[in-house]
């Protein structure tokens, strides 16, 4: 269990480089990755992520920021970003369970997302 800092709440996690370090999608409720800010067509609004989820054993990351702290971005407008959105959709769904994932879905594993593809990756009858 991590205490997080601004508000106090405990949740499941560690403690890790500094800040509150989260299983892949375990990551508690108004905390959002950068592409998850900017598909809401916000920008983390001058605050510096707050905490990090790591996947992959440990190999991948990423930042999290506060969905409370952060700022509508003067950017690019919502249709723009609902036709980049569009377009990436289909790297973005999951073949097995049909869940639209925040990271492109690798071809290699036939489109699967992270934790279809360590449910389901058949076992090596060699082993
Ligand atoms: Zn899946």
């Amino acid at each position: 269990m991590v205490r997080l800092p601004w508000n106090g709440q405990h949740w499941p996690g560690r403690w890790a480089d500094g800040v509150p370090t989260f299983r892949f999608r375990d990551a508690p409720p108004g905390l959002v990755t950068r592409r998850q800010l900017r598909a809401r067509d916000m920008c983390p609004g001058g605050v510096d992520w707050v905490a990090q989820i790591r996947w992959s054993r440990g190999r991948r990351w990423a930042a999290l920021y506060r969905l409370d702290t952060a700022k509508q971005s003067p950017g690019a407008t919502t249709a723009q970003l609902q036709a980049l959105w569009k377009a990436n959709r289909a790297l973005r769904t999951c073949a097995a369970c049909g869940q639209f994932t925040d990271y492109r879905l690798p071809a290699s594993n036939g489109r699967r997302c992270w934790p279809c593809d360590q449910t389901t990756t058949p076992t090596d009858p060699t082993t």
